[in-house]
């Protein structure tokens, strides 16, 4: 396949404003879909005030989400059309012309270059959007302090592995793939073992969860379900959001389960219990697997097609460089990608979300339905989660079905009980 930089060009920005567009116009669908009122039968989420809140909270997102897309797209598009990608290399070339030496600056610059080319709207997201819905408590110090442990962890883990990569597919040519799939594939099996003891705690406090009813009460369902797991540990999640969360991580016995603070001071027990039910649903109904099954053949399927782009001299010409350069191909490939990796997600969500009805359904067999149903209502409402989403929405980016629509799942449950 020979195509003329022009052509590879024109296909570059072809892809870039197909995402571009196929997002804003699912984003403007979504904004105009909701009903004006609350529908009666989910009073007891929302009251009509607050729903009019979660409403105001869903535009306000909105017009945050379609800024930045639009700041995104422009700023890539001005850098692929005027050949700016192929400048920096050039620029880079000057003082360091090593590859992968080479490779690591230009990826890490333009790494850092739209983070902090994003940075005002992530301020504005954090510290006055929900700061104004009252979902904010991260303080300036540790956002600042988050923002220098993801650079730092983005130097000394990121760096190490794109180096790993970089020399992949220099030393082996067009047969790098599968022996990037199978660094990809070990990279993945030991961040799962390795993220709630090496990678989380650089974020978060992990406490054991204090001896007392909701302890024991785990442990019970845990033992009924034979659910083997290690630590429970409850996670400082308050210091950034109110919004709670419950999951667990890693293998076997070695799996430790989470619950944020927000959880446990939110709900009751028995909630808790029951959120948990669901969590215990997925490994039990083996949605884990699954899931790791298909992001490995998804991670191969895309560096197969990477290792067809790669080497492609046209594309680094069209980004505008005079040579063949690994790296400007490798964020050529990214931008090819961005509509694939839309069309992956259709299915990928489609999926998960039968996994959460499933789960839910497990966890109803487990606990009361009640208490599930409560806990889901109480997440939603303390969140002020969009109740109605547009469904080609959903179907482009929601991994989990909409509130209502478990509920009337669990509800339809509890009915044939
Ligand atoms: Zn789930």
């Amino acid at each position: 396949m020979d195509l003329s930089p022009h052509t590879l060009l024109a296909l570059l920005a072809g892809a870039l404003t197909l995402e571009f567009a196929v997002g804003q116009i699912l984003a403007q669908l979504n904004q105009g879909y909701p009903p004006p009122k609350l529908p009666e039968h989910l009073g007891h989420l929302y009251t009509p005030e607050k729903y009019a809140r979660a409403l105001e909270y869903k535009r306000e997102r909105h017009r945050l989400s379609v800024f930045g897309g639009w700041a995104g797209y422009l700023a890539v598009m001005g850098l692929l059309l005027s050949g700016g990608f192929a400048g920096i290399d050039a620029w880079i070339r000057g003082f360091e012309p090593n590859t992968p030496w080479h490779s690591l600056l230009f990826l890490g610059m333009l790494y850092l270059g739209s983070d902090l080319l994003s940075l005002p709207i992530q301020l504005y997201a954090t510290f006055v959007v929900e700061a104004r819905y009252g979902f904010n408590t991260t303080t300036p110090g540790t956002f600042l302090l988050d923002k220098l442990k993801t650079y730092a962890l983005a130097l000394l883990v990121g760096g190490p592995l794109v180096y790993g990569l970089l020399t992949i597919i220099l030393h082996w040519g067009t047969g790098f793939w599968w022996r990037a799939w199978i660094l990809a594939m070990a990279v993945s099996v030991g961040m799962g073992y390795l993220y709630t003891s090496l990678l989380l705690p650089i974020f978060n406090k992990l406490s054991p969860l204090p001896e007392g009813p909701l302890l024991h009460a785990i442990q019970q369902l845990t033992l009924r379900l034979h659910f083997p797991h290690g630590r429970v540990v409850c996670m400082d999640a308050s210091k950034r959001s109110t919004k709670a969360n419950a999951f667990f991580s890693g293998f076997g016995r070695q799996k430790t389960i989470v619950l944020t603070d927000n959880l446990l001071h939110d709900h009751t027990d028995a909630e808790t219990v029951a959120v948990l039910a669901h969590e215990i649903g997925h490994y039990t109904l083996r949605h884990t697997w699954v899931q790791m099954g298909i992001s490995a053949i998804t991670t191969g399927a895309i560096l197969f097609i990477l290792s067809l782009v790669l080497f492609s001299l046209g594309m680094s010409k069209a980004m505008g460089a005079s040579e063949w350069v690994v790296h400007v191909n490798l964020l050529a490939a990214g931008m090819l990608f961005s509509p694939i990796n839309l069309v992956i997600g259709l299915f990928t969500n489609s999926l998960s979300r039968r996994q959460e009805y499933r789960a839910d359904a497990f966890a109803a067999e487990q606990v009361p339905a009640q208490d599930l149903a409560a806990a889901l209502g109480r997440l939603a409402s303390n969140s002020l989660d969009d109740l109605f989403p547009h469904p080609a929405y959903v179907r482009a980016y929601y991994s989990h079905p909409t509130i209502p629509e478990r509920l009337e799942a669990l509800g339809a449950l509890i009915a044939k009980d």
